[in-house]
């Protein structure tokens, strides 16, 4: 049997929690999930307490529990300074794997173990923020990088479209939809076939061509910033009272309830300059996510996860928008917080978001003549 090869994503050893110094700890604002095998360890060693402290509930048919509060509290297990209790009187092994493995993510497959990080940890975004190059996955045997797994070919393709110098990110984003878009409706494509039209997409020039078409649009601008206004505040109606998100949200949602579109669209073009100017940082976050996941057998599933990310950066985009009418201008730490506040609110919430989409729009998957309405102004 072959040795599988472990990859981690940069910066991945580096990763260090700072715990009750955290400004957004992941111990609060949304559900904790206990995986059965922590649940009975808890429930059969009687001198431990734990059960004692909180309240542990059953996800519905499923062998995985949840710590029971509201999502927006913050775990009862902390204690006053924002340590926690489980750690300071166990240790680390005694934690649920969702605790001890956040913000890690492993992804294995037949030739290899990924090892990435997640965008929802500020410690995470900081790596990322004093990173001088391109965001990779590297092998710690430096192996061939090459796989087989026709997935990680397809997610190489996305990676390497967005990694193209000199286009601009949403355009990238919209090249690289829809090329999984053509991935699943050539389904019954023999592999080599499809790997042929995956190469296409590493051609510089064939971007370049898809990226005029569909430049070519006529967007409205009014109405494509109305649009994403109302996206905005559907999306965050359930978080802008969540203690952790409030600051950030509140004055951004207030003046986005209250705004006149065309006063707002008047102020887009010379946004988007300053906002360019931040495009190598996220477009490192970006990749990280997609390393972490844009990656199924399921084409379905993995056009979904790279429609969240591109929702994610829309967010982003338009909340900073926002900030920068109300405050006139945005900075780094701006571009972390919201970032941040995105990946938990729709990527670390993805049933919840595709109910929204599936009642909003009638299907799983946007069209892309939308995505590129709302994405394309
Ligand atoms: S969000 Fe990251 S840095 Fe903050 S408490 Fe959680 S793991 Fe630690």
């Amino acid at each position: 049997m072959n040795k599988i090869d472990t990859l981690k994503i940069s910066n991945y050893d580096k990763f260090k929690c700072i715990a009750d110094k955290c400004k957004f700890t992941c111990c609060e604002g949304w559900d904790i999930s206990v995986d059965n095998d922590t649940y009975n360890k808890w429930e059969n060693d009687k001198s431990n307490n734990i059960l004692n402290n909180v309240k542990i509930k059953r996800y519905e048919g499923k062998d995985e529990y949840f710590i029971n509060k509201e999502t927006n509290k913050a775990c009862p297990l902390l204690d006053n300074q924002g340590l926690c209790n489980i750690v300071k009187d166990h240790g680390e092994n005694y934690l649920s794997l969702t605790c001890q493995s956040f913000p890690r993510i492993e992804n294995v497959f037949e030739d290899r173990r990924e090892l990435s990080l997640s965008c929802a940890c500020p410690e995470v975004l900081e790596l990322i923020g004093r990173e001088t190059g391109k965001t990779n996955i590297t092998s710690e045997s430096n192996t061939s990088l090459e796989s087989n797994v026709l997935e990680i070919r397809i997610r190489e393709a996305v990676i390497s479209i967005l990694q193209q110098e000199n286009f601009l990110l949403e355009d990238k984003l919209i090249i690289s939809f829809q090329m999984l878009l053509t991935i699943l409706e050539n389904e019954n494509l023999r592999k080599d076939a499809l790997l042929e039209e995956l190469e296409k997409y590493k051609n510089r020039d064939y971007v370049k061509e898809l990226i005029h078409m569909y430049k070519g649009m006529k967007i409205n601008i009014n109405d494509s910033i109305e649009e994403v206004n109302n996206l905005f505040l559907d999306i965050v109606e359930n978080y802008k009272e969540v203690h952790l998100f409030h600051i950030l949200l509140k004055d951004v949602v207030n003046f986005a309830e209250n705004t006149k579109i065309k006063k707002l669209s008047s102020k887009w073009n010379d946004y988007k300059i300053i906002f360019d100017q931040y495009n190598a940082f996220i477009e490192n976050c970006i990749i990280s996510k997609i390393f972490s996941n844009c990656i199924s057998n399921d084409i379905e599933e993995m056009i979904i996860s790279l429609q969240m990310i591109i929702l994610e950066y829309l967010m982003l985009r338009y909340s900073l928008f926002l900030k920068y009418c109300v405050d006139k201008e945005i900075n780094e730490e701006d571009i972390k917080n919201y970032i941040l506040a995105f990946s938990r609110i729709i990527g670390n919430n993805i049933d919840a978001m595709m109910e929204f989409i599936r009642d909003g729009f009638g299907d799983d998957v946007l069209e892309i003549g939308y995505l590129c309405f709302i994405a394309l102004a």
